[in-house]
């Protein structure tokens, strides 16, 4: 088991992307939807720290795909959850940025209302150091890698980086 998952997963226990509830606002529309979609690519050896769980989880192009029924225990969700809708993107010159994940934005009213609404500072700041732990662990990096063209190769389209990068110039209380 990798133990950068595991440092990646205790960063994004608790912290969330508004500091109220997001789910308030589109009554959870993320898990709702998700219980329906093909599902959340896992992160390589994910597997490991979810048995145990009512997850199914499959092969799939990319790796393995995890469907959920659109409840779980919290402290047992997969990576893809506690960072979305940002995910840790890496750049040509090494560095991982926390990014809006252009996949999330039909589903996600924070990714479409981007340059309108602020994130938490501090889960921008979990999902980038999430990132970076998870560039230690070969594997995830290179999932890293090709998650980031995927991400890059719709931004060409989507633009999300020029409404706003998904940091808040204040904190928000
Ligand atoms: S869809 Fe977006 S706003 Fe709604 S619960 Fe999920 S992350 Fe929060
Ligand atoms: S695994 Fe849990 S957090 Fe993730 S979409 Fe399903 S119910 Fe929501």
């Amino acid at each position: 088991m990798s133990n950068a998952l595991e440092r990646a997963y205790a960063l994004l226990e608790d912290i969330t992307p508004l500091t109220t509830d997001c789910g308030a606002v589109c009554d959870g529309r993320c898990c709702r939807e998700s219980a329906d979609s093909e599902g959340m690519l896992l992160f390589p050896g994910e597997e490991a720290l979810l048995a145990g769980t009512d997850f199914t989880i499959r092969p799939a192009d990319g790796g393995l795909l995890l469907t959920c029924g659109g409840g779980c225990d919290r402290r047992k969700r997969p990576l893809a959850c506690r960072m979305f809708p940002l995910f840790p993107v890496l750049t040509e010159e090494g560095r991982v940025k926390a990014v809006y994940d252009p996949r999330g934005y039909r589903m996600c009213p924070l990714v479409r209302e981007c340059a309108h609404v602020p994130l938490n500072r501090d889960f921008v700041r979990a999902v980038r150091r999430a990132g970076r732990v998870l560039t230690t662990d070969p594997a995830c990096a290179a999932f890293l890698r090709l998650q980031s063209e995927e991400i890059a190769e719709l931004n060409r389209l989507l633009k999300l980086e020029e409404e706003r990068p998904p940091i808040a110039r204040r904190k928000i209380r």
